[in-house]
């Protein structure tokens, strides 16, 4: 029995929620310049995602990119510098942000393994970022179409946004790394509410 209507289990098919307008789902059919180098671009993040892990921090990494060039790359370290905002798409704003000079990011394309959460994706309408991709989705907290669709809000900016892109490889990482933390012994002192911020089919509960 499985009383949590958010889970599922992970080789069960991802609800996919209804994609808003000016969004796009990456079907992993395309083959052109710009999948290509999504692809290219997502798999550096992964990367990024991957050191995480290593560092016991949920695995997510993100890059920042312009003009075909990587501005700042950057990878969870919620749990190492213990703070709730260090997220990988906060750190790589902040980092692009330097080294442009401003807190403007135009022409910016932000690329995370993970659907952002409602605060990556306002910094990322903050920054001005032109475009969002993401990896895997997240049913519970993301904010580019999953819990709620930031784009379809009626602020000052809104960002082009393509989800899907190496997502199962995206959320592999995940899925693998709290299988992980599953194996472990109890006596984890890191703090169990991180747990739960998790996809749904990633989450130790789904598994
Ligand atoms: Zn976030």
């Amino acid at each position: 029995m499985n009383p949590d209507p958010h889970t599922f289990p992970s080789d069960a098919p991802e609800k996919i929620p209804p994609v808003p307008p000016g969004s796009t789902e990456s079907t992993g059919a395309e083959n052109d310049a710009q999948t290509v180098q999504d692809m290219r671009f997502m798999r550096r993040a992964l990367a990024l995602a991957q050191e995480a892990a290593e560092e016991d921090e949920v695995p997510v990494g993100a890059v920042i990119v312009r003009d075909g060039c990587i501005l700042a790359a950057a990878r969870n370290t919620r749990e190492t510098s213990r703070c709730a905002t260090h997220h990988a798409e906060i750190l790589a704003i902040e980092e692009a942000c330097r080294k442009l000079g401003g807190w403007r990011l135009p022409g910016c394309t932000l690329y995370v393994t993970l659907e952002p959460c409602p605060m990556c994706a306002g910094a990322a309408v903050n920054a001005r970022i032109e475009r969002v991709v993401f990896g895997a989705r997240d049913p519970r907290a993301g904010a580019c179409g999953s819990v709620l669709d930031i784009c379809a809000l009626p602020l000052n900016h809104r960002f082009e946004t393509t989800g899907g892109v190496c997502a199962e490889e995206c959320r592999s990482i995940l899925t693998d790394y709290f299988r992980g933390k599953r194996k472990k012994p109890v006596h984890d002192t890191r703090d169990p509410v991180s747990t739960t911020d998790l996809p749904a089919e990633a989450s130790p509960s789904a598994m």
